[in-house]
């Protein structure tokens, strides 16, 4: 195993409910100081330059090697991103296509639906970007819980079917009730939108974690790949951590959002089966492969396939590798995880193979 002493940034874990917020900020500016303070060790030659915000519920850290300027072209494109897509601002794009059930829609925001509801056909609706009246109802978005009734979830259920969005060119409608909520894809695609700019104004080197997305850029400024940690959903510390180059490293966990009622943990990844929250097994599902927006669709997907399902979309799609943790703490990896990953802890992890 690895010594992770070395490793340039965490993975954390998100802790984007509202009452997790000032401890997810704290925990980022505790980060930020662990970057700044690892990243002189390991022989970089070019200017770490970092910025931390709070965009898309969540907090986000960005380091790059390269001008100061691109880190403010990053924010500006974050927030101009965050205005299209969030589902809880009544201003953005979103909200106004929800609220009227049509609109002509920016590139951004059509490109993102339409690669959405290519994901949500190729997962067989496990993602499923029409689930928001169902997520809604159970209060993930506004932070105000609920269990709503099954006679609820049932006639919400009958709204919710991703294949009764419309989209033409950037015309895009929605038949009366059926809204959209781009909470399982926005940071990937935002991921995939900075590399993109960084890359076209030459930097080599770049980590961004938008909490829970990150999408590692070339490699350290030493030429090592970056580590990225996989956050342990039973504590605060990581479960694993994975060398990558030119790579988005995605999480999704019950563990990130949930709400405890009469004894039952309720978590905010949505079953589109049954509208409700999953509850398989499964505590978290990494994904690591080329594409920020891939990589969010299919962690966000697999966690509601299940760890026997989610094994068999991997031996028959391909393309990404994925750790998955249950509940117990056992750690199943894609065997092309075998010479890049290393466990924190004293255990094996099963190896998922072809
Ligand atoms: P992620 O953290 O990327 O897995 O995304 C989870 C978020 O996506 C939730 O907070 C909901 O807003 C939304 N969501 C929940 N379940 C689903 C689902 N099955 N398909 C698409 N989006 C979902
Ligand atoms: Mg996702």
């Amino acid at each position: 195993m690895d010594n992770v002493s070395d490793m340039s940034i965490l993975s954390e874990k998100p802790n984007n409910t509202g009452a997790k917020r000032g401890a997810a900020l704290r925990l980022c500016a505790l980060l930020t100081a662990l970057i700044f303070a690892l990243l002189p060790l390991s022989g970089c030659g070019g200017k770490a330059q970092t910025a931390t915000l709070t965009a898309m519920d969540t907090v986000m850290t960005l380091t790059v090697y390269g001008k100061r300027e691109l880190l403010n072209g990053c924010e500006e494109r974050i927030l101009d991103l965050e205005k299209k897509l969030s589902v809880t601002d009544k201003t953005s794009e979103l909200s106004a296509l929800n609220a009227n059930g049509s609109a002509k829609l920016s590139d951004d925001t059509a490109e993102l639906i339409r690669r959405a509801l290519a994901l949500c056909a190729e997962t067989d609706g496990a993602l499923d970007i029409t689930i928001y009246p169902v997520v809604r109802a159970w209060g993930f978005t506004a932070g105000e819980y609920r269990v709503p009734s099954d006679a609820e979830l049932a006639a919400l259920l009958e709204l919710v079917d991703y294949g009764k969005a419309e989209l033409e060119g950037n015309e895009c409608r929605l038949p009366g009730g059926t809204l959209i909520d781009l909470g399982a894809v926005a940071k990937g695609y935002t991921a995939d939108v900075l590399a993109a700019y960084l890359r076209e104004n030459g930097v080599k080197s770049a980590i961004l974690n938008l909490g829970g997305n990150v999408y590692a850029l070339g490699s350290r400024p030493d030429g090592k790949p970056w580590r990225v940690g996989i956050a342990d959903p039973f504590g605060e510390d990581y479960a694993a951590v994975v060398s990558v180059t030119d790579k988005a490293v995605v999480t999704s966990g019950g563990y990130q959002r949930f709400f405890e009622q009469d004894g039952v943990t309720y978590q905010h990844i949505i079953d589109p089966a049954t509208g409700h929250p999953v509850d398989n097994g499964l505590a978290s599902v990494t994904i690591i492969g080329d594409e920020g927006l891939v990589c969010d669709a299919l962690s966000t997907a697999l966690f509601v396939m299940g760890l026997d399902r989610a094994s068999e979309f991997w031996r028959a799609h391909g393309g990404f590798d994925a750790v998955f943790i249950d509940a117990d703490g056992g750690i199943y990896i894609t065997e092309g995880l075998e010479a890049c990953l290393s466990l924190t802890g004293s255990g094996n992890a099963d190896i998922i193979r072809r």
